[in-house]
């Protein structure tokens, strides 16, 4: 899972991010408004925290021009317990949840998990015991392991990331950049982030697994697709 963090208070974003990655999820930490909407445009995020007061550009702006631009990835608003009128305007812009500040951490992940679940049960991708399946592949997302049948292997960090995303968008096409982005993270972007290597050894073990019916098809010049074999 990768998270995108808006917050401008240095000193809350660092807490947040901290107890995010103890989740094992990958967090990009963005200070203004701005940055944030470059950063959550990409769509590669599973899921957003928005901060509402924030320099540059307001965070319910964010999340309005988001929903404009058809990005639809599950935002939690953060806003001062003042602001009442922020929760209002937030939902109805499209917002999926809202946090008022101060908040407890324990309580901030509570919800992004269960926003992340609603969100992937209303895409039909989640099954009851948390995790993913396609052509007879099933991908545990607590233990990172992959199946078909009574095979399983484990897979490393990176290739999980790599295979939950092209499970999730089963049939169609995923960009290279949109891999890249999710597993390695914009923010850190780095030219050698060996993707074709994870993609070969993904094959590899996808043929051992099984037996060749579900293949990683490559688009030339675009990116990956998950597919079973004819
Ligand atoms: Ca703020």
């Amino acid at each position: 899972m990768r998270i995108l963090l808006v917050e401008d208070e240095k000193f809350l974003s660092e807490a947040v991010s901290h107890l995010l990655r103890k989740e094992d999820w990958q967090v990009d930490a963005a200070f203004d408004g701005a940055e944030g909407l470059r950063l959550a445009k990409t769509g590669v995020y599973d899921a957003i925290v928005l901060d509402v007061m924030l320099p540059k550009l307001p965070g319910l702006d964010v999340l309005a021009s988001l929903r404009k631009a058809k990005i639809a990835t599950p935002v939690i608003i953060l806003s001062a317990l003042s602001e009442v009128g922020d929760k209002v305007v937030g939902l109805n812009i499209g917002a999926d949840d809202y946090l008022a500040k101060p908040f407890k951490t324990a309580e901030l992940i509570a919800r992004i998990k269960s926003m992340i679940r609603r969100d992937a049960l209303s895409k039909n991708m989640l099954q009851k015991n948390y995790h993913l399946e396609f052509g007879g592949l099933r991908l545990d997302i607590d233990s990172h392991e992959l199946s078909f049948g009574e095979q399983i292997v484990p897979l490393s960090g990176k290739e999980f990331g790599i295979i939950e995303c092209l499970i999730g968008t089963a049939g169609s096409v995923v960009k290279k950049t949109t891999l890249i982005g999710k597993v390695w993270g914009l923010t850190k972007w780095t030219a050698d982030n060996n993707l074709e290597v994870y993609i070969s050894t993904l094959r590899r073990k996808l043929k051992q697994l099984t037996n060749g019916s579900v293949v990683i098809f490559t688009t030339r010049g675009v990116g990956y697709k998950l597919g079973v074999a004819s």
